[in-house]
């Protein structure tokens, strides 16, 4: 069994891990994209510019938008030629050197993601849904800790936020990989604000949201508060804010659900899953908002 982040030392810090500024195609500067979260109640946020020639390869700088209680994490969406749809790629990098060398002619995603992994960075697979990515696709960036599960900006903009058929299906292939909401705020649109991340890290510093983040202690939100999930024999017990549903859900047709009003506690039988098995609990609240947690592997 995988250790918990519920379970780990430290506190749950708010993030978000994939914005644009106008240092890429995003309508605000920097410092105002930093206020903006700030202000709405985030710890941390990862400014993550597309790294595209036609924006002079930005890894935005954001360390003079640290505060006391708010922290930044260095970042960058990476693009190269090209899925099987062809379009460029979408890779989410948290936690990029600032002299991350620029994609030069030829140069594969799998090999900027090697780049950016042996760099120490969060690898993200940004918003599948939206540009069509295969799960193929997805299964050729072994480097890559989550796929995205929720992009705001992609729901607003055009109804193709969801990323959890990519997920799942990435999942099923025995691969161990979590998942991520994030807003992709451009602040052209109302798509700040509506996905992100609780990391459990003992001190709000970037290296280790980075580091907590790679291990998967985390949980995804647009909502809803996941405030414990803890394994005792053939049952997992949930801890939230007031839902309308509590779901574990695990490969296959495996699930188990409670269902009522301000559930804030729910025990689960495991029995679906198997021994060695994984499954993932899905809160809901009465506004349709969701919290994620990552896949549990028994
Ligand atoms: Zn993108
Ligand atoms: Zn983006």
């Amino acid at each position: 069994m995988n250790v918990l982040p519920f379970a780990r030392r430290g506190n749950f810090w708010r993030g978000n891990l994939h914005t644009h500024s106008t240092r890429s195609d995003g309508k605000l500067a920097p410092a105002a994209v930093a206020e903006f979260y700030r202000d709405a109640g985030y710890d941390f946020l990862a400014i993550t510019d597309h790294f595209w020639e036609c924006y002079g390869y930005p890894v935005t700088d954001t360390r003079d938008l640290r505060r006391k209680g708010f922290t930044t994490i260095i970042g960058a969406e990476m693009h190269a030629p090209i899925t099987s749809k062809n379009h460029d790629w979408h890779l989410v990098a948290a936690g990029l050197p600032l002299d991350f060398a620029p994609w030069t002619s030829g140069e594969t995603i799998q090999s900027m993601c090697r780049r950016a992994h042996a760099a120490g960075a969060f690898l993200g697979i940004a918003h599948p849904q939206w540009y069509g990515l295969t799960t193929e696709d997805a299964l050729c960036i072994p480097e890559a800790h989550a796929v995205e599960i929720y992009n705001h900006s992609c729901a607003v903009e055009c109804d193709r936020g969801d990323g959890l058929v990519v997920f799942e299906e990435v999942l099923e292939t025995g691969r161990r990989i979590n998942a991520y909401a994030a807003d992709d705020a451009h602040f052209s649109t109302p798509d700040a604000g509506g996905g992100w991340v609780m990391v459990k890290a003992e001190a709000l510093e970037p290296e280790l949201l980075i580091e907590a983040l790679k291990r998967g202690d985390f949980y995804s939100s647009q909502g809803p508060k996941i405030h414990d999930i803890a394994i005792k024999g053939d049952e997992v017990t949930v801890a939230c804010s007031p839902a309308s549903w509590i779901v574990a859900v695990g490969a296959g047709t495996g699930s188990r659900a409670a269902h009522g009003r301000d559930l804030t506690c729910a025990t689960l039988p495991l029995d679906a899953f198997g021994e060695d098995g994984h499954f993932r609990i899905t809160v809901t609240d009465d506004k349709g908002r969701r919290a994620w947690s990552n896949p549990i592997w028994r």
